[in-house]
């Protein structure tokens, strides 16, 4: 047998005789085995836990599935994405000139684009070389938390939180440290927490605003404190806005890189969710540093050389950006708005019929609320799982179970469906309940 300088024997190990009419046999032995770390990052997931409860269904119900789990509205007629966006990308398409790569950080014009679109927000400009183009804000998360993932350091989230941010961390040995988000509090941040919970080795925080999975909108005053509580911490904000602008309460949209100049923001988002386009992956990073000092810290360099070692958004949809931006008109964004303002609404309304659901704070953005669930008053179910999953079989109406977000015995449920079906789901939910509750 072939020794490979001594190093690849465990290829090969020596059996006896096995059919070999005694004689020795050379068997082959593999040296590969998978990563473990990506098993432990991948526990339980918003999709294997949706997928899960969509086989619990009974096959016999006749009724249509009501999915109130999801964070994809695309595939509702009333959801479709805007004319313009659609043209932009057949122009950029049928131009023929968007079929080769593209720069590693983007096309130039694109990048200009959200620099400048974003900057309407805010109280100084960004530039092209302040903005990164990604494949859809999953993968802005996955080179943020990359980049700042050097051995020893954690990292605060927030609970509940978006748990693609648990999964990333683990899978790059970034100590995970929680915050809660306050539910009495519009979901506000427990600043206390965070202070207590940071020491010399805290990189960052994360904020998700507007919320997922709270559908909450934060204020002016406390995006402040937020900014103010990092630079006391000396620690970088990274603000998830992948839902910027989708609000329709009192809170308007404040983006967190109004404060960048009292703490360095790294802000992420894209055109999946206000678009209605996830899977066109197109998002972006962007530096809100006006003082450099993510530039300073090697931050900034180590994003560009991420983005040299990663794949980068298709070439003509990064081409069709700026007319997207630009022209989608106002009253595409104001027709969604209304639509989920309507839901946001009922499920308020309806919610508040069904006794052993409490929901803390009517949502104002995003496309979700949280409410809790009292077991005390259902007589067979145990848990938030136990609850999702019986009202799959008897009703076939899919919500998401709090605990996939960090809360256990909440649910999480999306109001971003068309209004008449989201009613016929909560009227299903408040059968199921009262059908469970405890006879008293
Ligand atoms: C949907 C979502 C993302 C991912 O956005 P894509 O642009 O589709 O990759 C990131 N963060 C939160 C909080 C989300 O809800």
């Amino acid at each position: 047998m072939e020794n490979f300088g001594g190093k690849k024997e465990c290829a090969y190990e020596k059996e006896n005789g096995v059919g070999n009419g005694g004689g020795v046999e050379i068997k082959k032995k593999w040296c590969f085995k998978a990563n473990e770390s990506i098993s432990a990052a991948s526990g339980i997931t918003i999709r294997g836990t949706l997928g899960m409860l969509m086989g619990s269904r009974n096959s016999n119900d006749k009724r249509e599935t009501i999915p109130l789990g999801h964070g994809d509205p695309s595939a509702f007629p009333c959801f479709r994405t805007s004319l313009i966006a659609e043209d932009a990308i057949v122009e950029s398409l049928r131009s023929s000139k968007f079929n080769s790569y593209s720069p590693s950080v983007g096309l130039q014009p694109a990048r200009s684009a959200v620099a400048e679109y974003l900057s309407c927000d805010l109280p100084y400009k960004l530039s092209a070389e302040d903005v990164f183009l990604t494949v859809g804000c999953i993968q802005s998360i996955e080179i943020v938390l990359s980049v700042l993932a050097r051995p020893g350091a954690n990292i605060l989230l927030p609970r509940p939180g978006f748990p693609i941010y648990e999964s990333r961390a683990t899978f790059s040995n970034l100590e995970i440290r929680h915050f809660d988000l306050l539910p009495e509090k519009g979901w506000e941040v427990d600043l206390d927490a965070v202070k207590s919970l940071a020491d010399e080795n805290t990189v960052a925080m994360v904020m998700i605003n507007p919320g997922n999975p709270c559908g909450n909108v934060l204020s002016y005053v406390h995006l402040k404190k937020m900014a103010e509580t990092a630079k006391m911490l000396g620690i970088l904000i990274i603000a998830d806005e992948v839902y910027g602008h989708l609000t329709f309460g009192s809170n308007s949209f404040i983006p967190m890189g109004t404060f960048g100049s009292i703490a360095p923001v790294l802000t992420m988002g894209s055109i999946s969710k206000r678009w209605l386009v996830p899977g066109w992956r197109l998002g972006w990073i962007t530096v809100n540093d006006p003082n450099g000092y993510l530039k300073d810290a090697k931050i900034v360099d180590s994003i560009i050389g991420y983005a040299n070692i990663t794949t980068d958004p298709a070439t003509f949809i990064q081409a069709a950006v700026p007319k997207i931006l630009k022209e989608t008109p106002e009253d595409f964004f104001e027709n969604t708005r209304s639509i989920l303002r309507e839901s946001a609404e009922i499920i308020y309304d309806e919610l508040d019929e069904i006794d052993c659901i409490y929901c803390p704070h009517k949502p104002d953005g995003s496309m979700f609320v949280m409410v809790k669930i009292d077991t005390s008053l259902l007589e067979d179910i145990i848990d938030d799982i136990d609850f999702c999953t019986k009202l799959a079989k008897e009703e076939s109406v899919i919500v998401l179970p709090g605990i996939c977000v960090g809360l256990k015995n909440w649910l999480r449920i999306t109001f971003a469906i068309e209004p008449s079906r989201l009613q016929d789901g909560l009227r299903r939910m408040k059968d199921f309940c009262q059908r469970h509750a405890k006879k008293l």
